[in-house]
């Protein structure tokens, strides 16, 4: 028998938050892959407390099972631990196609595997949804414009792309996502929506995520220097977490097959950006400095999302502001709990 030493406790009953009861006709069976995700953890919970039956695919490249492990258990909950570059079967209504790194220091890790997971991951979903019938999303991104000549960047516009860069196995990786899904639809009838999502934070952001926010704020909260790379005038566009994920849902159940610009189009400097969220940490004695510009960095970047409104009646809620103050909150547990050894 194990030694009691190293017996551990099972729990008997687990208490699950309460979702919403669904008849059959209702309730959808749901593939996220890339679940386990920052989006993707946000994305099951909402459609979990909305009484969908969720199946959430993930390989943990940098998705974690603390992000859903409150639904581990739960009847309608499934998580399945698989890499998307390897065909999956499963019989669902709608796929949420967001399994890829979307940092770029996680991007850039692998370059060759980041483009196999955009392109052989997103043929095998279409595959999927071919022969089920699945509606299928793909999260798309804003990095298909490159570094945009047109601002703020609608979606008739074709982008800027260094092909060579070292930013293009995610760009282009995308480029072909979208265009996969665009051939998909005309020549098999596969129902296609396209995301093309914008600067998103908020809470189950990777600490080592390498993100402008994740850094500033990990950063801002330990006092270490904040890190501008070059001047700091690029610019971007953030939302928060609860409105990408809200209009992932309004696009997947309108009936509209071009890409939707998904963002807020509040713009700051990233040098503006670092003041931003080092007033938001009472206290905080980190100095602002300057580093070394980043080879290809889109020097602005802000969402057009006239499109959005009126195809899918979505726009953004939250205030910049007010997600920042819930991400500093987040984080400044995570720091905590990692200085108790990762306990609770
Ligand atoms: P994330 O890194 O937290 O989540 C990506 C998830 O995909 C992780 O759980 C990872 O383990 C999983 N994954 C990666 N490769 C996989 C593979 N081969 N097979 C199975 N799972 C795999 O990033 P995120 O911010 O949640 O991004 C989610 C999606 O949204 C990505 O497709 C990303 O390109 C897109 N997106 C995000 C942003 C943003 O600002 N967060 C902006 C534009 C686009
Ligand atoms: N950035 C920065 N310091 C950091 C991390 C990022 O100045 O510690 C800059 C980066 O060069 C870019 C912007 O912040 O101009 C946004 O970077 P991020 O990696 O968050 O996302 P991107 O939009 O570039 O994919």
């Amino acid at each position: 028998g194990i030694p009691d030493e190293m017996a551990v406790p099972l729990p008997t009953t687990k208490s699950f938050p309460s979702v919403r009861y669904r008849n059959e006709e209702t309730r959808k069976r749901v593939l996220i892959t890339g679940g386990a995700g920052f989006v993707g953890s946000h994305l099951v919970d909402k459609l979990m407390l909305d009484g969908h039956e969720i199946i959430a695919l993930d390989n943990y490249f940098t998705g974690r099972k603390k992000n859903i492990e409150h639904w581990i258990g739960h009847p309608n909950f499934e998580m399945v631990h698989h890499d998307v570059v390897n065909p999956y079967f499963v019989e669902v209504d709608q796929i949420y196609h967001l399994a890829s790194p979307a940092s770029p220091p996680h991007y850039m890790y692998n370059p060759v595997k980041t483009i196999k997971t955009n392109t052989l991951g997103t043929i095998n979903m279409l595959g999927l949804a071919k022969r089920v019938k699945a509606t299928v999303l793909l999260a798309s991104t804003s990095e298909v414009y490159g570094d945009p000549e047109v601002h703020p960047q609608p979606e008739t516009y074709w982008g800027h792309v260094n092909t060579i860069g070292p930013r293009a196995c995610y760009d282009e990786g995308k480029r072909v996502a979208e265009s996969l899904m665009v051939a998909y639809n005309k020549q098999e009838n596969v129902k296609i929506r396209i995301a093309r999502i914008f600067n998103t934070f908020g809470p189950r952001m990777h600490m080592n995520d390498g993100r402008v926010v994740s850094n500033f704020i990990i950063q801002a909260l330990q006092d270490k220097p904040i890190t501008i790379y070059g001047n700091g005038t690029q610019t971007r566009s953030f939302q928060y977490v609860t409105d990408l994920v809200d209009g992932l849902i309004a696009l997947m159940n309108s009936n509209y097959s071009l890409p939707v610009n998904i963002g807020n189009p509040e713009e700051h400097t990233i040098g503006e950006f670092a003041t931003i969220i080092r007033d938001l940490v009472p206290g905080s004695t980190s100095e602002i400095v300057n580093q070394e510009s980043q080879q290809d960095d889109p020097q602005q970047r802000r969402p057009d999302i006239r499109r959005a409104a009126e195809q899918i009646q979505w726009r953004p809620q939250v205030l910049m502001k007010d997600g920042l103050l819930k991400t500093i909150e987040y984080f400044r547990a995570e720091i905590d709990r990692n200085k108790r050894g990762g306990k609770p």
